[in-house]
């Protein structure tokens, strides 16, 4: 039996996506997933897909930024299923502009996604998870938050830096509780996050000769990596920040 089986994993940004994989790959281990995202429009299709796996998947819709909004969700969870052993933030947003014609409202909106949200979820979740004797959580950042950077994503590489410094901070302080704190930085996954970068042929044909590994990652090659660290054979893992990136960033 899968140690996941019957296990509570809440999933940030689970309509579709990074989000949507890893939410059907603890559905696939026999977990009760907890699906977030902003709307029901591409959730409906995660929990369907839930439908044929030994799991099972809810629907919990919530901003991640807002934090009224994290609280009701994370007591709604509580109230379904009992408890809370995995969280992993992965909702995120990434505006493109230059530093000098970013809108302060894409500003703020990017750091409140994929910085705030992260906090607000680690707060209320590791609530729960200290009362319950324990849990695991696991961020996603990305690779464009370590050495590497983005050109154009000034506030996403500044929330994703900012996600994995908030990942070792949170797995100091929540040891004392037992909660393991990780964050996986993606390189290029094929999403709708990349869906119009992706129609420029000379762009992915530059992000190839930067890949060792010659392509784009898939989804589920995110969810594999979320799945080990969540697991008992990660127990004596955190406070660290993973790549999944083919081989573009190495440190
Ligand atoms: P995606 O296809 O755009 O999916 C993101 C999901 O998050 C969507 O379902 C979106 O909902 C949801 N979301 C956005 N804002 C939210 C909020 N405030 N509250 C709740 N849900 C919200 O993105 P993805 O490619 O799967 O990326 C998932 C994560 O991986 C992100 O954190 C991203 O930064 C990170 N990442 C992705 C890549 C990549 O190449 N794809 C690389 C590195 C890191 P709506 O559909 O309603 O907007």
């Amino acid at each position: 039996m899968s140690e996941f089986q019957d296990k509570v994993a809440l999933v940030t940004g689970a309509g579709r996506g990074i989000g949507r994989a890893i939410a059907l790959a603890f559905a696939a281990q026999g977990a009760r997933v907890a699906a977030n995202d902003l709307t029901p429009i591409h959730l409906d299709q995660t929990i369907a897909a839930a439908a044929s796996t030994p799991g099972e998947a809810r629907a919990f819709l919530a901003d991640v930024s807002k934090k009224m909004e994290v609280q009701a969700m994370v007591e709604a969870v509580r109230d379904a299923f009992g408890r809370i052993d995995v969280l992993v933030n992965n909702a995120g947003v990434e505006p493109h502009a230059s530093l000098l014609k970013m809108d302060e409202w894409d500003w703020d909106r990017t750091l409140a996604v994929n910085l705030k949200g992260p906090f607000l979820s680690m707060q209320s979740v590791g609530r729960v998870m200290a009362e319950q004797g324990g849990g695991v959580m696991v961020n996603i950042a990305s690779i464009a938050g370590r050495a590497h950077g983005l050109k154009d994503r000034s506030a996403y590489v500044a929330s994703k830096m900012g996600l994995i410094a908030l990942t070792r901070e949170a797995a100091r302080e929540l040891a004392a509780y037992n909660i393991r704190v990780n964050a996986v930085c993606p390189g290029r996954i094929e999403t709708e996050m990349t869906a119009d970068l992706r129609q420029d042929e000379a762009m992915v044909a530059r992000w190839l000769r930067e890949v060792p590994l010659g392509r784009l990652g898939q989804p589920q090659e995110v969810a594999s990596l979320v799945l080990f660290l969540c697991s008992s054979r990660a127990g004596y893992i955190t406070g660290q920040a993973y790549n999944v990136d083919g081989g573009r960033v190495m440190c």
